[in-house]
């Protein structure tokens, strides 16, 4: 392959640094570079086209070590570029936890020669994720963790979430944290509303998921580690996170489509696809997850990308696992409900998956400056389509939005050297 690129013709959208305009972008050896120094150049046409730098995914299982026949490296990094993510966060519920050193940089290590798009790996908080023993959070920091969390569940007691996040400080990372208070939340499986009582079923009150943000948000103010609160899904939750930010202490916040896309309702419809911890919530939630973004307080939207088994999820309501593959629709249905509803400006968008997922991990990622890995998304923001499921990269299909009828989606990414382009791309 040629080592220098032009990428001529789009609509460059780089918000960290503030540009959205015509713009050729160059690229040599996998960094960006003055398109005036370049010499034997490939052209690739862009012309209607939106690039943007590579979008970030802070919420991916990718469920290596231990889970690989609901994924693994190389099927979850396919979805991702298929997806528009250049980056992706892995989530350290694996089997075993990815909570030491040695087993962090195995995975960094796999990761570097089977992942299509670059893979960061969180460190767990506590041994085994069994929320009792911190994990050694400045060895994990060493072999490569950005930030630490133990996904899919918190410390249940103050104490251990105090104690990490007095060495997360110490070693000068994040602690970003799953809030569910385990004995509030079981044994529900979806949210505790009108909804769950007319169909029998056990719910979660809002309670489960604010407690525990009222808990992290007083531990950050009197440790000073810096928060990140994952998968926001109630309306109290972005109240106090507001609030926090007010009183400028270091608290950040994540949402995912399915929160500000879908209400407890979609139960009724996709049944056990719909069952994702957090749950959907109701109306008012997703309005003001909504509003959230609209005003800054939410920096970031995640997929939460949670692959399971046909088989798995075939257990029904009580027994399946969580969660929804979310790799693959994230960014078409955020261009159609957000976007082309006017909810953000485009510039904004790209912003929740660039600037504020680069805050979160205090990387310099995200970003069309010259001298910049070429991680790039280039998007046609206006053509139609529908999602379908059965050609999704990832390797599951527990999934609610076949036949989504869609505006706007990812026609490639670049990643360093590598491209992916979309099959019906046409220069
Ligand atoms: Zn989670």
């Amino acid at each position: 392959m040629n080592d220098e690129l032009l990428l001529v013709g789009a609509r460059v959208i780089d918000p960290l640094n503030a540009f959205d305009g015509l713009r050729d972008i160059g690229i040599r050896d996998g960094v960006i570079v003055d398109p005036a120094t370049l010499h034997a150049v490939e052209r690739l046409n862009l012309k209607g086209k939106v690039v943007a730098p590579g979008f970030i995914d802070l919420h991916v299982h990718l469920r290596y070590p231990g889970q690989t026949h609901k994924e693994d490296i190389r099927s979850g990094t396919a979805a991702a570029a298929a997806g528009g993510f250049t980056t992706v966060l892995a989530m350290p519920n694996t089997v075993p936890a990815v909570d030491n050193p040695a087993l962090l940089a195995d995975v960094l290590r796999k990761a570097a020669t089977e992942g299509a798009v670059h893979v960061l790996q969180a460190g767990a908080l506590t041994v085994g994720r069994q929320g009792e023993e911190v994990t050694d959070i400045a060895g994990l920091k060493a072999a490569g963790a950005p930030v630490v969390t133990d996904d899919g569940s918190t410390p249940q007691q103050a104490a251990v979430m105090r104690q990490a996040m007095i060495a997360a400080a110490a070693a000068g990372i994040a602690v970003i944290d799953h809030c569910e208070d385990t004995n509030l939340a079981r044994p529900g499986v979806m949210h505790d509303g009108a909804v769950a009582r007319e169909l029998g079923l056990p719910g979660q009150p809002r309670s489960a998921e604010e407690v525990i943000v009222a808990r992290d948000i007083v531990l950050a103010a009197e440790t000073g580690c810096r928060l990140h609160l994952q998968h926001l899904s109630s309306a109290g939750s972005v109240a106090m996170l507001r609030l926090a930010q007010q009183q400028g202490l270091p608290v950040t916040g994540e949402v995912c489509p399915h929160h500000l896309f879908l209400t407890d309702e979609a139960c009724r419809t996709f049944g056990v696809n719909a069952k994702m911890a957090p749950p959907l919530r109701e109306e008012a939630d997703r309005q003001a997850l909504i509003e959230g973004l609209r005003d800054g307080t939410l920096c970031a939207i995640a997929s939460d990308h949670a692959p399971h088994s046909a088989e798995e999820k075939a257990a029904g309501w009580n027994k399946a696992p969580f969660g929804i593959v979310g790799l693959e629709a994230a960014v078409p249905l955020c261009l159609t409900e957000l976007y082309h509803r006017g909810v953000l400006t485009l510039s904004q968008l790209i912003a929740l998956f660039t600037v504020g997922p680069r805050k979160v991990l205090g990387l310099p990622i995200g970003s069309l400056a010259l001298g910049a890995t070429a991680d790039v998304t280039i998007l046609d923001p206006d053509a139609e389509h529908s999602i379908s499921v059965e050609s999704f990269a990832s390797r599951s299909r527990n999934c609610p939005y076949e036949g989504w009828k869609c505006r706007g989606k990812v026609v490639g990414t670049l990643v360093g050297n590598t491209r992916f382009l979309s099959a019906d791309y046409a220069d």
